[in-house]
């Protein structure tokens, strides 16, 4: 005698089918239907059923058993899709990281704003320490703005001796986080570009040299950037922000002390602090609104 077996469940229907002592010769079966049982004949039903109880029709004998719950048969069937993924990744992800080694060039980059911004610079002459120190701000308010890095920002001038007046020479942001990298602060991502568009490791000039170079950071450096500073021997640094507005917002300025900036004089680099101080610094309280702190 045939016999229909109505179900909602796909492929679980089919398994109930099988498990019924009388098969039936025919399935009707919701949309997720997969598995077709070659004795009977399966028609796919675009519907959803929500209650298994209402699939049931004819002859209540051959329901071969109760149906676990709606929510179960989802949640077993979503763990058997997503696990085999949850496992490809975890055996995937740690070759990842151990792709990037030390074969893989190690590359420093300006964002396009930084880049754009300083062509805009570029027939520009400057004449004072506040003209170039509001190009520091401006860089340090655009990698805010952007969000490309933390609220420091840095440019780098030659200064024509025979005429005192100064042109932009490199530029640099903090990019410690969009690079993965703790070293690059504003003043080292200048340094190293000025270095490599000078194609020479530092910033020092001949004593009779017609020109100079000169740091406008708009934050006095941390312990790191004094150092790079010292070795990349600029003729003068000119500083915005204080150390002390820098950790009032949290970050950790590392060792720094007095002396650290005799060392700097002792080596030929003058030092200027609290060149609109004011700007720079309201920078960095529009930052701790919102930006993350490292190496608090
Ligand atoms: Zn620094």
């Amino acid at each position: 005698m045939d016999q229909t077996f109505r179900h909602g469940y796909g492929s679980c229907s089919h398994h109930d089918a099988l498990l019924c002592e009388k098969r039936p010769n025919e399935i009707v079966s919701g949309r997720y239907g997969r598995l077709n049982p070659s004795f009977v004949k399966v028609t796919e039903q675009d519907s959803v059923f929500r209650d298994p109880r209402d699939l049931y029709t004819g002859n209540r004998d051959h329901a071969p058993h109760s149906h676990p719950p709606v929510a179960l048969c989802l949640f077993v069937r979503t763990v058997v899709i997503v696990t085999p993924y949850i496992l490809m990744l975890c055996v995937t992800l740690p070759w990842f990281h151990s792709g990037l080694d030390s074969s893989t060039p190690l590359v420093i980059s300006l964002p396009d704003w930084l880049i754009a911004y300083e062509k805009t610079l570029k027939e520009t002459i400057y004449r004072t320490n506040e003209e170039m120190m509001a190009v520091a701000v401006e860089i340090s308010r655009l990698n805010v703005e952007h969000k490309s890095g933390g609220p420091f920002g840095c440019a780098i001038f030659e200064r024509d001796l025979s005429t005192n007046t100064c042109r932009i020479f490199s530029v640099g942001a903090n990019r410690v986080m969009p690079l993965h990298n703790s070293s690059l602060h504003g003043e080292m991502t200048a340094l190293q570009f000025a270095e490599r568009k000078l194609q020479h490791f530092s910033l020092k000039t001949e004593k009779d040299s017609p020109k100079e170079y000169v740091m406008c950071t708009s934050c006095e450096p941390c312990a790191q950037c004094l150092g790079g500073t010292l070795w990349a021997g600029p003729a003068e640094m000119i500083c915005g922000a204080s150390k002390d507005d820098a950790e009032a917002i949290g970050f950790n300025e590392g060792p720094v002390f007095p002396e650290s900036y005799v060392s700097l004089e002792e080596n030929g680099i003058k030092v200027t602090k609290g060149v609109l101080q004011k700007e720079a610094a309201a920078i960095l309280n529009q930052y701790a609104e919102t930006g993350t702190i490292y190496n608090s």
